[in-house]
């Protein structure tokens, strides 16, 4: 039987990276916190530039500013006196045609003592200036040996970097991964790979980490194009796999009578929409169906989700079997607890909530019930699918804002029962091309048709320089009863940051509006995070009328009487990240505003992107648009974009590879569904590689 695990082949580079020479745990967390902990992901980290130290002149034709690889004797060291802390170390050089001084500020003299011997002949690599007639460098990139000619006088690579991590480091760390990096079986087909002329993929890595010149780091080259192939094949080729899996397996019908469905219908105190019928019916069909169920419902924030992913489950409670929905955060599975369990309850359905705060005593008792069949509903977040958990008989999976879970979290939901169903659900409306990156073909219901009552908000931008009068604008919203949301900005990469921004902005307010200004983030916990909310909601004393949020308000909240929200440097969050958050409020029967404020660096783009808010309250039409603005390989890079997280792939630059590996992936498939040629175990290999091990299982053995 073909190997179940990771081949042996790749565990040179799943090593943590502080198995590399010179990567202690301190820079190893730097990594980490830039790339990820395996080597295999300083594997995928492409430069971002050059630097090229090949110019090597004579001192006297040496052109200052330029960067340059310098052979010169080391003639005197100067330390500062010890008194003045201030004077820098200078170090005297030349080479016969001209002199030039080294300049350390705080330079350690031992050190400098090492590096740079009295006497001895070394390289300098850096930019010297002319000061006073004399050429000196301060802070020389590079210095070393005449031996180490080759390592130094050459083209450098220029990768992205973090705070804490210098190129020197990284590009070492990226070196020491490349020299890992094993020779693996060919995993393309050989005709393609002629015809595109593209190297192994061993030698496609080493020369997209060598570029030689400017044009070499464009993500269309050869190396850079064979390597997105390769990731996008991995991940087509997973998505065929699941998919021909879950096609496979007879799924097993599922009926209802629709007394339970009925009695919530009764209950609502609304008309279900047209598309709301329309996506229950494909639902119902596909779960009577023989097939198992994968479909996608897509509908902008506040269309109407919830209520349809209710019916669904209350149909598998029909047929005498259960339903789970999962959340990816606790405060939105705690949303969609409080919208379905008071509506299950009418039909007389129980439903339980499952988050990772459940401990000991309580969760035993609640798994209990889910394995006894008590409980036929359940609302979750991960917690819903550890592994001592088990239901009685699962027959359909809900996942909310699937798009934050990876393909694997999503098939062992799935994997909780017989067969199971699986219905995803997204807010972020995903283009297309986009769709078809993340997902292969999928079946799709969309909704499209807002509720009827439901509030435009209007929306306008404006400068950060009218803070003032949106603070008193908020004042008039206060005085008459309104509620104000107040995001702060997004930092990237930073939640610290974040934070800090927010709990400055509260001080602020509260100095201003007094005690009714309340503060929630994404480092408070969540019991913390709830106790804020039920103020904000009206639903805990003493209530609060503002409340300060960085994002962690993004989806799930849900505050009829919110009828502000306020954005502060709103052109540094994404499109569709705007358009949610603006979806929190309009939602009960009052008029509603948003005001996107923006920062004075924010540029054209940026202010025309904000725009397309202000004209449009269409999630599609959003997306498509943030699209066209930002370019798809921005969508795609960005966490909120709501797609698999590549690391090679651009789609401006390898668009057209999507859909060859598509079909690539599918005659794979349909040749040799348990992957057991030669090029079957290299696509193993390939897989795994690019951690898409879940897949694996799904090629058919036997
Ligand atoms: P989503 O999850 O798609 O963002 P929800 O399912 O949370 O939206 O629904 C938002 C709100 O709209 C809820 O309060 C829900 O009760 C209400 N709602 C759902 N369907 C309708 C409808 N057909 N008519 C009026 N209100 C509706
Ligand atoms: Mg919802």
């Amino acid at each position: 039987m073909p190997p179940r695990s990771r081949p042996e082949v790749l565990f040179p580079v799943f090593a943590p990276v502080t198995a590399l020479k010179g990567i202690g745990p301190r820079m190893g967390k730097h990594i980490e916190r830039l790339l990820g902990e395996q080597i295999v992901d300083l594997l995928w980290h492409l430069p971002s530039g050059i630097i090229d130290r090949r110019y090597s002149p004579s001192l006297s034709d040496l052109e200052p500013g330029r960067i340059a690889t310098l052979e010169v004797t080391i003639n005197k060291h100067h330390p500062p006196p010890a008194a003045n802390r201030r004077i820098p170390y200078r170090i005297d050089c030349s080479d016969g045609t001209g002199e030039m001084t080294l300049i350390y500020f705080h330079g350690r003299k031992d050190y400098l003592n090492t590096a740079l011997p009295e006497g001895e002949v070394r390289l300098i690599s850096g930019t010297a200036e002319l000061y006073e007639d004399r050429l000196q460098m301060t802070h020389p990139d590079m210095v070393g040996r005449i031996e180490e000619r080759d390592n130094i006088m050459r083209v450098q690579p220029v990768y992205p970097l973090t705070e804490g991590l210098s190129q020197n480091v990284l590009g070492k760390a990226v070196a020491g991964a490349l020299e890992r990096a094993p020779e693996l079986p060919e995993w393309l087909d050989p005709a393609f790979l002629r015809e595109r002329g593209w190297e192994s993929w061993r030698d496609a890595l080493a020369t997209a980490h060598k570029p030689l010149e400017l044009k070499d780091i464009y993500a269309g080259t050869q190396a850079r194009s064979r390597l997105a192939y390769d990731e996008v094949l991995a991940s087509q080729l997973a998505i065929t796999l699941v998919r021909s899996h879950v096609r496979r397996q007879s799924g097993r019908p599922t009926s209802g009578d629709d007394h339970l469905c009925a009695r919530v219908r009764d209950a609502l105190p609304f008309e279900l929409t047209g598309s709301q019928q329309t996506a229950i019916e494909d639902i119902l069909g596909d779960m009577l169906a023989e097939h198992r169920m994968l479909r996608l419902l897509q509908g902008d924030v506040g269309s109407g989700k919830t209520v349809v992913a209710l019916m669904a489950m209350l149909t598998a409670v029909e047929a005498g079997r259960q339903a789970a929905l999962m959340a990816p955060t606790e405060i939105l599975a705690q949303q969609h607890y409080a919208t379905i369990a008071p509506l299950a309850e009418k039909a007389g359905v129980e439903c339980i909530l499952l988050t990772g705060r459940d401990k000991g005593k309580a969760r035993t008792a609640l798994l209990e019930r889910l394995a006894s069949g008590d409980a036929p509903l359940a609302v979750g977040t991960h917690a819903l699918f550890q592994d001592d958990i088990a239901f009685r008989d699962l027959a359909l999976a809900v996942v909310d804002e699937q798009h934050r879970f990876g393909v694997h979290q999503r098939m062992l939901l799935a994997d909780k029962g017989n067969a199971v169903d699986v219905l995803l659900m997204t807010a972020t409306p995903i283009p297309r091309t986009l769709m078809l990156a993340a997902y292969g073909d999928l079946d799709e219901s969309q909704l499209r048709d807002k509720p009827a009552g439901r509030k435009a908000v209007v929306t306008s931008t404006a400068s950060i320089d009218r803070l003032e009068d949106a603070a008193n604008g908020v004042r008039r919203q206060i005085d008459s009863g309104g509620k104000v949301f107040w995001v702060c900005p997004l930092v990237e990469e930073s939640e610290t940051i974040d934070v800090a921004a927010a709990t400055a902005r509260h001080a602020a307010l509260q100095q201003r509006f007094g005690d009714r200004v309340g503060l929630v983030h994404g480092k408070m916990t969540g019991k913390e995070k709830d106790a804020v909310m039920a103020r904000f909601a009206g639903k805990a004393e003493p209530g609060l009328d503002i409340l300060v949020a960085t994002t962690v308000i993004e989806v799930g909240v849900d505050v009829p009487d919110a009828t502000v929200m306020i954005i502060e440097h709103s052109e540094r969050f994404g499109l569709a990240q705007l358009h949610q958050l603006r979806g929190r409020i309009g939602r009960g029967s009052w008029d509603a505003t948003c005001l996107l404020l923006y920062g004075h660096d924010a540029g054209k783009t940026a202010r025309e992107r904000l725009r397309v808010l202000r004209d449009t309250d269409d999630g599609f039409k959003i997306a498509e648009q943030d699209l066209r603005l930002r370019g798809a390989g921005d969508v795609l890079g960005t966490r909120q974009s709501g797609l698999p997280e590549f690391r090679l792939v651009d789609l401006d630059a390898h668009g057209e590879l999507l859909a060859i590996a598509r079909d690539d992936a599918r005659l794979i498939v349909s040749r040799d569904p348990e992957l057991t040629s030669a090029r079957g175990n290299a696509l193993r290999t390939l897989l795994y590689l690019f951690e898409r091990d879940a897949a694996v299982r799904y090629a058919r053995t036997g």
